[in-house]
């Protein structure tokens, strides 16, 4: 029998950072392992151009998500890798289940009204629209399971609604599909560990790609709060807490952020952070050498984005075929 298909995707946009490190790429990579899913892995360039950006810089982000998804061991031979605009049924998809959608179930996505808000000069549709491309995206493909971060759960949810609607209305043609979420809490950013790490605040990011050096001066102005000694307390100090979470994360032993504090117990702040930069310059070797190398070799980047968007491509007109067939659009 054909295992379940599982669709996720990442916004090519700023560089990517440890947070979607944890929160994404490495639970992509796991899933793959898992056997249990057909997946597809998807730069999301459509969603990425609701945001205000530079076109000379796309086609460079692109290609480096693209490389990330590879430096974190995604397979092109196991997994589907793709573009999302070299399938135009995404964008078609995404019309007709526009023609389902309630208003008002896109004015309260929490995600359109943080994102209105802190782009006053570019308000757009497509900003509005962004969770009906996002079920198109997911549906397409009829996917059952989707690895996203807490914030995007709500989309999953309008994603589960369209499905029900659409097969209700037309007969069955869609899987509702579920989010899964990542076994790693969430990265704060190093400026304020109230926020999460996030690319629109790059100031408190630790990127991928950052060298040792730079790793080390950013753990060493990390904020962490008043005391001396390294406990693990998420109420009480939560900028240590969050340095304790990434020492955990990146820790090949994989111990729980209590022993990691115990380790440094009777030590100062200072040398904590000297063990966690030195962690995570580590952890990152590998990934930062196998990604130089790819940028070696756009050409093969290009190349296996093609390739998987081939597959995507079929997949797709399954589906569509489908679809259309149902709203009585095949004449
Ligand atoms: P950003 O907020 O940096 O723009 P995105 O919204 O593009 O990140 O998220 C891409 C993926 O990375 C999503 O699955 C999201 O849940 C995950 N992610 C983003 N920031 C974090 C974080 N600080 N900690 C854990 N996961 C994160």
């Amino acid at each position: 029998m054909a295992k379940p298909i599982l669709f996720s995707g990442i916004q090519p946009s700023e560089r990517l950072h440890v947070g979607n490190y944890f929160g994404a790429l490495e639970h992509f990579a796991a899933l793959q392992e898992s056997g249990k899913f057909d997946c597809l892995f998807c730069v999301v360039d459509l969603h990425s151009i609701t945001e205000s950006f530079d076109p000379k810089e796309k086609k460079e982000q692109i290609l480096a998500v693209a490389a990330d998804f590879l430096a974190a061991g995604l397979d092109p031979a196991r997994s589907v890798i793709f573009q999302q605009s070299q399938v135009a049924a995404h964008s078609e998809l995404a019309w007709i289940l526009n023609t389902i959608t309630p208003i008002g179930e896109l004015e309260r996505m929490t995600q359109y009204k943080d994102k209105a808000a802190r782009q006053k000069e570019n308000v757009n549709v497509g900003l509005f629209d962004y969770p009906v491309l996002m079920a198109a995206d997911i549906l397409l493909y009829r996917a059952a399971a989707v690895p996203v971060g807490d914030d995007q759960l709500q989309h999953i949810e309008l994603a589960r609604t369209l499905a029900r609607k659409f097969n209700n209305r037309f007969g069955k043609t869609f899987i509702e599909p579920k989010g899964l979420l990542a076994r790693t809490p969430r990265i704060m950013s190093l400026k304020d560990p109230a926020k999460k790490m996030s690319k629109s605040q790059p100031e408190g990011c630790l990127f991928l790609d950052d060298d040792a050096d730079a790793v080390r001066a950013k753990i060493a102005r990390a904020v962490t709060d008043s005391g001396s000694e390294v406990a693990y307390d998420p109420d009480h100090r939560p900028g240590l807490a969050n340095l304790l979470d990434l020492y955990a994360a990146v820790d090949p032993d994989r111990r729980e952020p209590k022993t990691i504090a115990k380790l440094f117990a009777g030590k100062q702040y200072a040398d904590f952070k000297r063990g966690l930069a030195e962690a995570v310059a580590r952890r990152f070797e590998p990934y930062r050498k196998a990604k130089a190398e790819l940028a070696r070799h756009p050409e093969r980047i290009t190349a296996m984005l093609a390739e998987g968007s081939a597959k995507a491509n079929r997949m797709a007109a399954e589906t569509m075929h489908d679809v259309k067939e149902k709203l009585g659009l095949a004449v």
